[in-house]
């Protein structure tokens, strides 16, 4: 069999497809009962403030334990959660125990923001601002010490479900954050118009800082842009020295990435932010106690 793949390329049915298919079938399966069997954690990663190298935030990052597959990315299960209607009780649930935890650490003293990630469906959900204002309050949170990250695309999406809720977010005062700034088309002209207080700095620019004097000229240009409309830029994604150098260089105001720290659990990041040099981290614990 030959299936047309667009444009004028044809190509050959691949019968390993179909294997895909049902392992796939079989993911959203196991995906359905994830929550209620408890398989899901969130991992955390700082920002770091480029300046003063003080933890500002910890994002959760969603991990699933599958029980045969191990960790499973939500690069692959999130895309597949939003097609399958299953991202509305996993964003619920992510919502709640990012909550919860961030009014564990506010109760051990750690001043850092948590921020989560939302996806598309949950930007259209006409409860998602109720549900999130519901659980900040449940946690004695106040809404700015929150961040929702949401991606450049979906930010630019102009339908009115979407545009009503950044309204409602502001309103409620919460602190938003365009994800992946760069990895799309946006011209920078858009930027003024992104109702949010902090631009994240795609990876992909990140990457090739070192290597590229256009993207040195593109991360230079985003961050003097941002800081003109009074946004604060957080470059991910930072691997090495040379771009923590650059970034810090260029003005860029906070850090998040592998050089730093890798995503960990809610207690590895709880010690490590508390490990006071130990293991020669410039990013200190003591920090943190404010
Ligand atoms: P993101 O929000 O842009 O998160 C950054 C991703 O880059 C994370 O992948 C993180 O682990 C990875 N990363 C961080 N530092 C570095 C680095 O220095 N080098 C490299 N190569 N990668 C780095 P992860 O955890 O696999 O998450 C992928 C994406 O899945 C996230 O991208 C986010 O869009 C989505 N996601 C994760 N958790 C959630 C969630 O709870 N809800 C929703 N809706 N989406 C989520
Ligand atoms: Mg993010
Ligand atoms: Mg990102
Ligand atoms: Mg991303």
């Amino acid at each position: 069999t030959v299936k047309q793949t667009g444009g004028n390329a044809w190509a050959v049915f691949d019968p390993q497809m179909a294997v895909d298919e049902r392992a796939q079938a079989a993911l959203v399966a196991a995906l359905r009962s994830a929550v209620a069997r408890r398989q899901l954690e969130l991992f955390y990663q700082p920002k770091i403030d480029a300046r003063t190298l003080r933890v500002t935030a910890a994002e959760a990052l969603l991990r699933w334990h599958h029980p045969e597959r191990g960790i499973v990315s939500p690069a692959v299960f999130i895309p597949l959660a939003e097609r399958h209607g299953l991202i509305g009780e996993i964003g619920n649930w992510v919502i709640g125990e990012a909550c919860r935890q961030a009014g564990v650490w506010r109760q051990q003293g750690l001043r850092m923001r948590v921020a989560i990630n939302l996806s598309p469906f949950q930007m259209r959900q006409d409860d998602l601002v109720d549900r999130l204002q519901e659980a900040l309050a449940a946690n004695q949170l106040q809404p700015a010490r929150f961040t929702v990250e949401i991606t450049e695309t979906l930010a630019l999406e102009n339908t009115q479900a979407t545009q009503r809720t950044f309204e409602r977010l502001r309103e409620a005062g919460l602190h938003v954050a365009i994800d992946d700034f760069g990895a799309g088309q946006t011209s920078l002209a858009y930027l003024k118009s992104l109702p949010a207080s902090e631009l994240k700095m795609d990876m992909g620019l990140v990457r090739d800082l070192a290597t590229s004097e256009d993207a040195r000229k593109i991360a230079d240009a985003v961050i003097r842009l941002s800081h003109a409309l009074d946004k604060r830029v957080v470059a991910e994604g930072v691997e090495t020295t040379e771009q923590r150098d650059l970034l810090v260089a260029m003005g860029c105001d906070e850090l998040q990435g592998y050089l730093f720290a890798r995503p960990m659990s809610a207690a590895a990041l709880g010690l490590w932010a508390m490990d006071d040099g130990a293991n020669a981290s410039p990013v200190f614990a003591h920090s943190l106690f404010q």
